[in-house]
């Protein structure tokens, strides 16, 4: 389990904090994520309504007997009180938010629909209340972007067992095997680790489909001289890891060892750029200045990496200067993925991808396997 009913109270406390700070009485965490994150209740569905002395759980039946023995354990979350959900989530807000007499709840602006934030609003009018409903961005996500030492904990077993993991997905390389075999070997090999699940779509992309970032696995066949994009990650406890390596069906010829090195040159200079302080985009510069050098600078299309947590892409995001995603000062705690690549029609495409903890001197690589270009 991540979190132990101390670690809840500590994220609790930041959560609170930030609440006085904009003055809402409360907060409607509706993400299922952001639930588990602050109660250690990990259902598909849920409601959480945070108030200063209370963690207002709600949940329908399917999930009450598995609250109610969370709660007899260690990880038991603090000041929970359960709410039964008799028929729909929504109505049973209104209901919590009016008992309670709340008369102000912000909610989580980036994941409650138009439609959802109307119906509520009518809802507490139909009842004659006064609610005021006020978007907010990140609140959760904030606190969860800096993992605490549980987290830490996960992360590195998760990215210390995909070690063998890479071993397997190595020995299925071989001409005539197709991507879909060999993403049943890598799942396997997942599931034999002891992860819960994959943390995304298993990505087998050989010959023209390694040039397609995000191409999954289909039926084609392994060919001589090509290269192979291998990107896959599991699910421990809830926290996820994500690897890539790229590796060759006999020998690839010069032109792409020249793109392999180069990629790989660009991952080391962003790994070492790595300490508190620096701007997530001065990270992205460091791989993308070395890809221009060698001209694969257009080749380059994608950010050079993005948070993991409960989520395979959280924050914070290590890309360019965007107006979406202004940069942050990296910070001690924080998991993300360092992964540059290079794509060009017609030769293939090579993407080298680890995870890595930021220290409070530097980095340490939580994902190890062999970097060079191997051949099969
Ligand atoms: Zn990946
Ligand atoms: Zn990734």
């Amino acid at each position: 389990m991540a979190g132990s009913s101390a670690t809840l109270g500590q994220r609790h406390a930041q959560l609170r904090a930030a609440l006085r700070q904009r003055g809402a009485a409360a907060l409607l965490v509706s993400t299922p994520n952001n639930i588990r994150y602050l109660t250690n209740h990990a259902g598909s569905s849920g409601a959480l309504v945070v108030t200063a002395d209370t963690m207002h759980l709600l949940v329908d039946f399917r999930y009450e007997e598995a609250v109610r023995q969370l709660q007899e354990t260690a990880a038991a979350c603090p000041s929970l009180q359960m709410w039964p959900v008799p028929a729909s989530y929504d109505e049973a807000v209104v209901a919590c938010v009016l008992e309670v007499g709340l008369n102000d709840v912000a909610f989580e602006g980036q994941h409650v629909s138009v439609a959802r934030f109307d119906w509520l609003r009518r809802a507490f009018e139909a009842r004659g209340a006064t609610v005021a409903l006020s978007p907010t961005q990140g609140l959760v996500e904030a606190g969860r972007a800096i993992k605490d030492a549980a987290e830490v904990a996960l992360l590195r077993e998760a990215g210390r067992r995909l070690g063998g993991v890479v071993e397997a997905a190595f020995g299925a390389i071989a001409a005539g095997r197709t991507e879909r075999e060999v993403a049943g070997t890598i799942e396997a090999a997942l599931r034999a680790a002891g992860y819960e699940r994959t943390a995304f779509d298993t990505i087998v992309a050989s010959g023209p489909h390694s040039a397609l970032p995000h191409h999954r696995a289909g039926g084609r066949q392994l060919g001589r001289g090509e290269l192979v994009v291998l990107d896959f990650g599991g699910v421990l406890d809830g926290y996820c890891c994500d690897l890539t390596r790229t590796v060759a069906v006999g020998d690839p010829g010069p032109e792409r060892r020249r793109i392999h090195d180069a990629v790989r040159e660009a991952q080391q200079a962003a790994i070492e750029a790595i300490r508190p302080g620096i701007m997530t985009s001065a990270v992205d510069a460091a791989a993308r200045d070395v890809l221009v050098r060698h001209d694969l600078g257009e080749a380059f299309g994608h950010g050079t990496g993005h948070g993991l947590g409960l989520d395979v892409h959280e924050e914070p995001r290590l890309t360019r200067p965007r107006a979406d995603v202004p940069p942050v000062p990296l910070e001690p705690g924080m998991v993300f993925t360092i992964e540059p690549g290079a794509y060009v029609p017609g030769l293939g495409g090579v993407r080298i991808e680890d995870d890595i903890l930021v220290t409070d001197t530097g980095y340490e690589v939580l994902t190890s396997a062999p970097r060079e270009l191997l051949t099969f």
